[in-house]
């Protein structure tokens, strides 16, 4: 985040989550470990254009109560990068899944539809 103008707005929705590309899932024990990881509190699975991502629900360590970042000068060069001309405030990042799986019911449901044998009690 920016420790001005729109930023000291918003509630500091970038600074709240981090991603991580995961291999494309394929094989259903890929999924079955899917349905593992977003069985956890605050994960969640979605696919876009450039893939498969875990998201991850955690505020960054130094955000502070303020919305201010606590090492706005030494601050990681992805946060550097994310510019806040058009960002989440603007648009919810959700818009551009393909699909977003929030829990373990809604991953479930995509598997049985994908795996015809997926056993109706998995
Ligand atoms: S989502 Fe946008 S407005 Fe909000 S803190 Fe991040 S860059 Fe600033
Ligand atoms: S380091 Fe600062 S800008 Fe980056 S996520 Fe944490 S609080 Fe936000």
């Amino acid at each position: 985040m920016d420790d001005r103008g729109k930023c000291a707005s918003c509630p500091s929705i970038c600074c709240r989550y981090i991603t991580q590309k995961i291999p494309t899932p394929r094989a259903r024990s890929d999924f079955e470990h899917l349905l593992w990881q977003v069985s956890h509190e605050g994960i969640e699975v979605y696919q876009d254009e450039d893939g498969w991502f875990l998201l991850v629900h955690a505020p960054c360590a130094h955000l502070e109560a303020s919305g201010a970042c606590g090492i706005y000068t030494a601050r990681p060069p992805i946060c550097r990068d994310y510019s806040n001309d058009f960002c989440e405030l603007d648009e919810p990042a959700e818009r551009h899944f393909r699909a977003h799986f929030r829990d373990y019911d809604a991953l479930l449901a995509y598997c049985r539809k994908r795996f015809k044998t997926w056993a109706r009690t998995a």
